[in-house]
């Protein structure tokens, strides 16, 4: 069986093993050594990754008989004496988010009488699934007590007691095992039943940062981060909010409020612009004059929206088409609709005679046309259309 170097000294990166047996696995070699420092995963923290011999190793396994697996991407001889290192920088960041969960899983309990049931790692950092909910302010109370753990640098200690010694003790576990219980201890905090690595005292954690929060089963969801993950996230929302505050002259602290402002005023100016469409379209429609022809209307700057309204006025007045275009010349957008005249198939002719394209369903269509403006007029003028 491997010994697991990890167990008993969390920062020890770099070691000598002997390779055990290498056999190839979909491409990959499944490598056994006597010793590892591997972490192979589990409790939540995710496998180390490595080098053994200069071997990259990629990922780990865990075999339910216990043996230890190093899933490499290079063969290596059984018997061979190898020098093996650890990615040290990704397993801190592992057990700086470990750790921290086991802090706001310990005072979640001791404060709140809640239960750890879920925790994994992932991209977007730590999630924690407890057994009961947890409102804003009760988070809060967590988070800023796990931030004041850590800055008392407290001790973190591992320890193996026969099942006699762990009846008197008190933990959190997820399994009701008594055998070889591995518990994880930080001194006034929290003591849990945990295989993974840890950080040595608090203070290594460096901050913890707890962030939204969603019902989850009758408990609470809950995603964290911690040490330089936490960092690394606050920098680039400090950076957000700099530039926010620079783009709307607001104080750091008062960006939110400036952005409630920004967008009242943009609520505002949509119902101006919406109250200046309307007065338009109707300053636009009540120049229209009944007739048993065509009406042709040109208004440049129109919308497509503001068009249809006219030809939705034009279309009652007229006993053909109502044809209304927005843009400039050669350049044109329309809309035409009528009552009485099949505009669809109206339409095909009218893009054939006016270099136009576009169509729609009865009462109504919709395009572009490249004629000129004076081509148009006069087309509309002279047109007839039938009802088929
Ligand atoms: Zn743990």
């Amino acid at each position: 069986m491997t010994e697991r170097l990890y167990y008993i000294d969390s920062h020890l990166v770099k070691f000598s093993a002997v390779v055990q047996s290498c056999e190839e696995r979909n491409g990959k070699w499944a490598v056994k050594l006597d010793r590892t420092a591997f972490f192979p995963g589990g409790g939540g923290q995710l496998p180390d990754t490595g080098y053994i011999g200069g071997v990259r190793v990629a990922d780990m396994e865990e075999l339910d008989d216990g043996e230890i697996i190093h899933i490499t991407e290079s063969p290596l001889d059984p018997g061979a004496g190898v020098e093996c290192a650890i990615d040290w920088d990704t397993r801190f960041g592992y057990m700086q988010n470990h750790t921290g969960e086991h802090i706001i899983s310990g005072l979640a309990h001791s404060l709140f009488g809640v239960n750890n049931i879920g925790f994994h790692m992932g991209a977007e950092g730590v999630i924690v699934d407890w057994d009961g909910y947890l409102d804003r302010e009760q988070l809060e109370e967590i988070e800023r007590r796990a931030n004041e753990a850590i800055h008392r640098d407290l001790p973190i200690t591992i320890c193996f007691p026969g099942p006699e010694e762990l009846g008197g003790l008190e933990y959190r576990s997820k399994l009701d095992i008594t055998e070889n219980v591995r518990l994880v201890s930080i001194e006034d905090v929290d003591c849990c039943a945990c295989c993974a690595p840890h950080c040595l005292r608090t203070g290594e954690v460096g901050q913890i940062k707890l962030y939204e929060s969603v019902k989850n089963k009758g408990g609470v969801r809950v995603r964290m981060l911690a040490g330089m993950d936490a960092y690394e996230d606050m920098r680039i929302k400090f950076a957000n909010n700099s530039e926010i505050s620079n783009a709307l002259s607001a104080k750091p602290n008062e960006t939110a409020a400036a952005v409630h402002r920004l967008m009242d005023s943009a609520e505002e100016l949509k119902l101006q612009i919406r109250e200046l469409k309307d007065s338009l379209i109707r300053r636009s429609v009540s120049a229209l004059e009944q007739t048993e022809g065509n009406i042709c209307v040109f208004e440049p700057d129109f919308d497509g929206d503001m068009l249809r309204h006219v030809v939705n006025v034009g279309m009652e007045l007229c006993g053909g088409i109502c044809a209304a275009f927005s843009g400039g010349d050669r350049a044109w957008k329309y809309c035409m609709g009528s009552k009485n005249v099949n505009i669809s198939k109206a339409g095909k002719q009218i893009n054939a005679d006016l270099s136009g394209r576009g169509g729609g369903k009865p009462p109504m269509i919709q395009g572009s046309m490249t004629a000129s403006r004076q081509e148009i007029e006069e087309y509309f003028k002279k047109a007839l259309f039938g009802a088929e």
